[in-house]
């Protein structure tokens, strides 16, 4: 046992208010403590002043010190109630500010865990590692200590455009079948607001359903990809707000439909799939690239490509359909948004053109409001482009994670823009 000078500058370093260190052990570096002895319990049935029954050795990961990981070893009392006829057998004591008891993780440890994974979006292994904690330590401390920051009520306010995006987070099992969630998204800040799972209506339907009307009354706009069951969960939960179709999925269905007009041609043409010969195969970047950054010798080549392994101009006219969709966004016209659509995608569905890019037009020719409202939308400081971008941060913090419940936990911190100030003050 240290003496009185040394106690106190050993207390100074452990820095806990109700601690006494008993001893410390090197390599690794373990730090024996107790809480102060004059603290005696009582019993919580009777009253009586409790005795101590016998000492738990509790080893808790703490943060590093001085270069090195530490294990706080905290030898915790077990009391018992002296009075033989009281039915209350003994009990652990507990102190928060050293460590909740659910976890194996200081308090102060468990705070820096929770902010490393969910602020910087560092990876649980990455963070175990430093401290020496296995991962399901590092986990546990991040879903106690952050569910309280996610279910904050505070942390959702007023949303004046609200998105709908389907999310991958897992593949699971054997087949590695898809797990879908929906992301609920607010489009103007770029906060994810919530996510549910599935892809269906239900989940996003309820989770609106459960707002108050006058949360649900403020959004104007309501974006989605051209999807039926987030329209349907539109269509019934925000009937006034406008609809807007998001930019990017329908840049990315007129590249799709450009590719299987390419692979199919291919396959006609010659009778295989692309071989690294093959001018089809060989353009098949550049068939990507947007048109304005293709310098001379790019776009040369291109139309050579084009020249040799298109005889029936089909991949030339699906070039120009992906072009033309790019180009719809860039006026800045909203009075004349939707002729534009109904133009385009008329000249889609023209006999002629190839059959995938008909169907590409019979899409946007279904969704044509809702393409053409994006234009009412940028100019009222509608909807970004911030839901792809948001979409692409879920990915890289947590995909893969299996339980739903975590899952969500983890990417609400990392892109649901908690309040960290109140961290030092949550309790897990
Ligand atoms: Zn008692």
């Amino acid at each position: 046992m240290p003496d009185d000078r040394t106690s106190v500058m050993l207390e100074r370093l452990v820095g806990l208010p109700r601690v006494r260190v008993l001893a410390v052990d090197e390599a690794p570096l373990r730090v024996h403590v107790e809480t102060r002895p004059d603290d005696v319990e009582r019993c919580p049935e009777c009253d009586a002043p409790a005795r101590v029954k016998d000492r738990d050795r509790v080893p808790l990961t703490d943060l590093p010190c001085f270069g090195r990981r530490a294990v706080l070893v905290w030898h915790k009392r077990r009391w018992r109630c002296p009075a033989p006829s009281c039915p209350t057998g003994s009990w652990t004591e507990t102190d928060p500010a050293i460590a909740s008891s659910r976890l194996k993780l200081t308090d102060r440890a468990g705070r820096w865990v929770t902010f490393q994974v969910g602020c910087h979006g560092r990876t649980v292994a990455e963070v175990a590692a430093d401290l020496g904690a296995d991962w399901h330590t590092v986990n546990d401390a991040v879903v106690n200590y952050g569910v309280k920051l996610v279910d904050d009520p505070d942390r959702i306010g007023t949303v004046t455009a609200l998105g709908l995006d389907e999310t991958l987070f897992v593949k699971r099992g054997k087949w590695r079948t898809k797990q879908w969630s929906t992301s609920i998204v607010d489009v103007g800040a770029g906060q994810l607001l919530d996510v549910v799972q599935g892809r269906d209506a239900g989940p996003a339907a309820r989770w609106l359903a459960a707002r108050t009307p006058a949360w649900r009354a403020q959004i104007r706009w309501a974006t989605l990809d051209m999807s039926g069951p987030y329209r349907k969960v539109f269509d019934m939960m925000l009937p006034d707000a406008t609809q807007v179709a998001d930019p990017f999925h329908l840049v990315r269905l007129a590249g799709e439909k450009l590719d299987e007009v390419r692979r199919r041609v291919q396959n006609e043409t010659l009778g295989h799939r692309g071989w690294k010969a093959d001018p089809l195969y060989r353009a098949r970047k550049l068939l990507v690239i947007a048109q304005e950054r293709l310098d001379e010798t790019s776009q040369g080549k291109l139309t050579g490509l084009l020249k040799a392994g298109d005889p029936k101009g089909e991949v030339t006219t699906a070039w120009h359909a992906k072009e033309a969709v790019r180009e719809l966004y860039a006026h800045r016209d909203p009075e004349l948004a939707l002729e534009w659509v109904d133009q385009l995608s008329a000249d889609m569905r023209y006999r002629d053109c190839p059959p995938e890019v008909r169907q590409l037009g019979r899409t946007m020719h279904r969704w044509r409001t809702q393409i053409a409202a994006w234009h009412e939308a940028q100019v009222s400081n509608g909807p970004t482009e911030t839901m792809n971008a948001l979409a692409k941060r879920i990915k890289r913090v947590a995909f893969g994670l299996r339980n739903f419940v975590h899952w969500r936990i983890r990417v609400l911190l990392y892109a649901g823009k908690p309040d960290w100030s109140k961290l030092p003050t949550v309790t897990p």
